[in-house]
């Protein structure tokens, strides 16, 4: 064989691997992208102005490592979470993804499961199993929603050492009350996982799994930067938990994994979340709205407590996503088959969607 003729299936890669897809979010550039949960609208010149002075101030050393321990952006995190929290109990990586994958390596593993209830992000089994850690697939209601009862049930059948929870829930839009997280947590025999990263696009009054840490040092609350704070390209995720599940995280990460000038940069989004986080109260009003059109079509559409909306149901869903890509406008296909996933854009994105569909249908 030449080196030419050489595919990816005649490397020794791991045999658990072979036959796997990547994660692959079409990136295509096409007037209105709506696929990636991403916040619409970009940073503003003031905030651009500042994030360049820091990147300056940070360039004059980067013959150095950067802060391994990213302590000050740590305890900036900590801040901007409130409920009592400070940097021992926050730590960072880039992107959430990072995190869980930081997660999956300290507390999963070769023989250990990880459970989630699908359909859900689907990173969290792609890192499972890149972790070699194997994948349980629990199951949602109709409504998506998460029997307490049952999810309980299932963390007790199985025993996974890592339990998954969304809220609320990507493709689904579907937020968790607090009850139903503290179910599962009093049945799992390991850690659980909350992963917020929609957090802020919930409705008010909606509670964070964040209250329930003082009274469980196995819960873990992962955030990202890559939503509702606008910063996407920073690649910026956060969690927070106990001490002591930060110093076993300190065992995976590799050293100096936060640059010097994610840190700068994401110190700089955090000092203008004020102008970051303005941008929420329209999106979700965009958000209610685009939900109403969608029903008033005679569609199906999943309650949302996010930045996206799942509705359906098309038996030809990939027709459907064509259509709208002919006409300019990208939106995800996703979750379970039927359903697709528009993100919320700015209001003339929408109405480009909008527009789309009623040419579609
Ligand atoms: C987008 C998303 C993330 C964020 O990933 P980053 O690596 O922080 O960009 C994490 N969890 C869920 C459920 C998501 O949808």
């Amino acid at each position: 064989m030449t080196p030419d003729e050489l595919t990816l299936a005649d490397l020794p890669i791991r045999d658990d691997l072979r036959g796997r897809t990547p994660y692959g979010a079409p990136q295509i550039d096409v007037p209105v992208r709506l696929n990636t949960n991403e916040n619409p609208y970009p940073p503003s010149p003031e905030l651009v102005g500042d994030l360049a002075e820091e990147v300056r101030r940070g360039a004059g050393e980067l013959n150095r490592y950067p802060d391994r321990d990213a302590s000050a952006l740590r305890a900036d995190l900590a801040d901007y979470l409130g409920h009592g929290l400070d940097a021992s109990r926050v730590w960072a990586a880039n992107g959430s993804n990072e995190v869980l994958q930081q997660i999956l390596q300290a507390f999963g593993g070769y023989g250990r499961t990880a459970l989630g209830f699908e359909p859900s992000y689907s990173m969290h089994p792609i890192i499972t199993t890149g972790t070699s850690t194997e994948w349980i697939g629990g199951a949602r209601e109709d409504d998506f929603s998460l029997d307490p009862a049952k999810a309980a049930a299932a963390v007790e059948e199985h025993r996974p050492d890592i339990v998954f929870l969304t809220s609320p829930n990507n493709p689904t839009g579907t937020a968790l009350p607090l009850e139903t997280i503290a179910r599962v947590l009093e049945a799992a025999p390991g850690m659980v996982v909350v992963d917020e990263a929609y957090a802020e696009f919930a409705r008010e009054g909606t509670p964070s799994a964040l209250s329930l840490l003082p009274s469980h040092p196995r819960l873990i609350v992962t955030r990202t930067m890559s939503k509702a704070f606008a910063m996407a390209g920073t690649r910026l995720g956060y969690l927070a938990a106990h001490p002591a599940v930060i110093e076993a995280l300190l065992l995976v990460r590799l050293p100096y994994h936060l640059s010097t000038l994610t840190q700068a940069a994401a110190r700089v989004a955090l000092r203008h979340r004020v102008e970051l986080l303005g941008t929420v109260d329209a999106l979700r009003r965009e958000r209610d709205a685009t939900v109403e059109w969608l029903r008033g079509q005679g569609l199906t559409v999943a309650d949302s407590d996010a930045n996206f909306v799942l509705f359906g149901r098309f038996p030809e869903r990939r027709a459907v996503w064509e259509g709208l890509l002919e006409r300019g406008v990208l939106i995800r296909e996703v979750g379970p088959p039927e359903w697709l996933r528009v993100s919320i854009g700015t209001g003339e994105e929408m109405a480009a969607f909008r527009a789309a569909m009623e040419g579609v249908l």
